[in-house]
């Protein structure tokens, strides 16, 4: 069976027909999956940097983050089946969500 491209709906990128999922590639699947937990990432982490400048204990928002991050991995996990690409995808955007929080922190 040949491998049929066809343009991303989001991205526009030409991708294989079955890898697309309501006409969106892998990577844009990925995105909007994790897009509240990303935006929720990028608050918490804001919370504990302002809550470190008043010396505050910061220990709880570090697991409220290290939580965001396992659900993050685990819708990752349900979209992309190769373990080694789930991670690529993790860590993609843990980055974003880091891009983020300084875009917003320089505003
Ligand atoms: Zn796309």
């Amino acid at each position: 069976m040949s491998a049929i491209l066809i343009p991303c709906r989001d991205c526009g990128k030409q991708v294989p027909s079955s890898q697309t999922r309501e006409g969106r590639c892998l990577d844009c699947q990925v995105r909007r999956a994790v897009a509240d937990l990303r935006d929720e990432h990028a608050r918490l982490w804001r919370k504990r940097e302002r809550y470190a400048r008043q010396n505050a204990n910061v220990e709880q928002i570090g697991r409220q983050i290290a939580r965001v991050e396992d659900r993050m991995s685990e819708r990752i996990k349900e979209l992309v089946a190769n373990d080694r690409e789930a991670v690529a995808y993790l860590r993609q955007e843990l980055e974003a969500a880091r891009g983020q929080r300084y875009t917003i922190k320089g505003v």
